[in-house]
């Protein structure tokens, strides 16, 4: 079972409205490589794309739910679109073996976000 996603960062490519995310798959990452993550705010969506102009869309293109965005326009108004989380907090409650989040759903937040450091994911609970 993967995680609902439900992200707040409006400016990525992949976000669509409904604070939902397209792409096909995300990755969680710790903000700073060699840290372990002790706070939400230490974690960051290394898939954020920051979106500036038709370019970037293209740019992101490869890792994009198409089977998702078709499905929730056809079953307008449903959430359907989430993507498959893979992540690398092993300090998170949630985290898993094999890079995998058990949580129910997750929240993306860093609204405004320029980088990827700007994003978190809230839901992290440390161990
Ligand atoms: S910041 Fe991450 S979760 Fe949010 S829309 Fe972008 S890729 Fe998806
Ligand atoms: S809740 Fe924890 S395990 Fe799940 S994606 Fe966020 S940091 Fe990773």
């Amino acid at each position: 079972m993967k995680p609902k996603v439900i992200c707040h960062v409006n400016t990525c490519t992949h976000f669509l409205p409904g604070d939902l995310c397209g792409a096909a798959n995300i990755d969680i990452l710790h903000e700073e490589e060699s840290k372990m993550s002790n706070t939400a705010e230490q974690t960051e969506c290394k898939t954020f794309y920051h979106r500036q102009g038709i370019t970037d869309y293209l740019g992101s293109m490869d890792n994009v739910n198409w089977g998702g965005i078709a499905n929730t326009i056809l079953t307008a108004g449903s959430k359907e679109v989430y993507p498959s989380v893979t992540c690398i907090v092993d300090s998170c409650n949630f985290w898993s073996l094999g890079n995998l989040c058990h949580a129910d759903a997750i929240e993306v937040t860093g609204q405004s976000a320029k980088e990827c450091q700007d994003t978190n994911c809230h839901t992290f609970v440390h161990k």
